[in-house]
């Protein structure tokens, strides 16, 4: 027995709400943690996490599994959690040889993973703010919004559509309850980038947000990557790239036989890419549309703030929280600066525009009428 499982031993001995585990690393710990029923409060020893002195330890208290459902690339499912990590609200995500605790706080998001090849966690680095020479994400949102009608090629994929036989089985209405999915490929200049730790950073944390927002429906992130025509897009012309981007993500959908209907069956696409999406961009979406295009330049907020715009979520609705634990800017924000925290939530005002979008009965957006609707394109 080493020191260091002799000192997480004896700690679990003291915890009373703590299974009576020997396992010999990280994940079988936590494994047999969830096995034995939630809520469960585990020690992870043997992490390199700067602490204080005060600091409550490497204590993980898993309260309950988040009935979202996640896969990665290869088709591996992983499992979501929330608790507290330290002391600290946490969701956790448990994929294969894998697990990640995202915290987001006063001090950015911060991931501690653990593998089933080490016997000790890694920490991941936050993106590279790009800075104020690159700008961020808009400095001048309404001088950045542009309207205009789809291109009238996109009407081919009504179509396409209507030429094909629909899976009904995806939806079955009577017992599934309504589902959003979002798909989200990850560019082939991503792969440099661990897929576990995209999620940790970006997805985790406002997944289980939404979950909180949308108690009521069925909420999917699947992450597909080598997907010619999709991965491979080239990329940093703001317009035409969303547009192709765009008229990739419509293909797709229909070559699936993905079922759209709004506020029961809807899906939205993002693309991850490595570089700015475009100049001085770190993310851009369709007001209210089904589209979207996210920097791994960006802030950890800005897959949240790209897909809240899809959901019609404004800048205009976004504010600066003085009051919130810590003083920080809320999901949709048009800034990116950093210079106040973020506060990885939308304001009560956008989470109505999320809710009402889905519940609109068709009377927002019409993504499967392309040829009469008006796209607005937001940074
Ligand atoms: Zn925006």
């Amino acid at each position: 027995m080493t020191s260091t499982s002799l000192a997480a031993c004896c700690l679990l001995a003291l915890l009373a709400t703590a299974p009576t585990v020997r396992a010999s690393n990280a994940l079988d710990r936590f494994d047999a943690a969830v096995a034995d029923g939630l809520p469960r409060t585990i020690v992870l020893g043997d992490t390199h996490g700067a602490r204080g002195r005060d600091a409550p330890g490497d204590v993980l208290t898993i309260a309950a599994a988040l009935d979202v459902d996640v896969r990665f690339t290869d088709g591996v499912p992983a499992r979501l959690y929330t608790g507290t990590w330290r002391g600290e609200p946490a969701v956790m995500t448990r994929s294969d040889h894998h697990m990640d605790i995202t915290v987001t706080g006063r001090d950015g998001v911060t991931i501690t993973g653990f593998t089933d090849d080490s016997s000790g966690s890694h920490q991941v680095a936050p993106p590279a703010n790009p800075g104020p020479a690159q700008a961020p994400r808009a400095s001048d949102a309404a001088s950045r919004r542009h309207a205009g009608a789809r291109p009238a090629m996109l009407a081919a994929r009504s179509a396409r559509a209507s030429g094909t036989t629909n899976d009904l089985s995806y939806l079955a209405p009577a017992v599934v309850p309504p589902t959003v999915t979002f798909w989200i490929f990850l560019h082939d200049d991503t792969k440099g980038t661990s897929r576990q730790h995209i999620n940790a950073g970006y997805v985790a944390w406002w997944i289980a947000d939404m979950k909180r927002i949308l108690p009521s429906y069925r909420l999917r992130v699947f992450y597909i990557d080598n997907r010619p025509g999709m991965t491979d897009l080239s990329y940093g012309n703001k317009e035409t790239d969303m547009w192709r981007w765009t008229l990739a993500a419509d293909a797709y959908a229909a070559q699936a036989k993905l079922v759209y209907q709004p506020g029961k069956s809807e899906y939205k696409f993002m693309l991850i890419t490595k570089d700015l999406v475009a100049p001085s961009t770190v993310g851009l979406a369709w007001l209210g549309g089904d589209q979207a295009m996210v920097s791994l330049k960006g802030s950890y907020n800005t897959v949240a703030h790209e897909f809240g715009h899809t959901f019609g979520g404004v800048h205009e609705d976004s504010a600066v929280w003085w009051s919130y634990v810590w003083p920080c800017e809320t999901n949709l924000y048009p800034t990116d600066y950093a210079l106040l925290s973020n506060c990885y939530r939308y304001t009560a005002a956008n989470e109505a525009r999320i809710r009402t979008y889905l519940t609109r009965g068709g009377d927002g957006p019409q993504p499967l009428d392309p040829a009469s609707s008006a796209m607005t394109l937001v940074d």
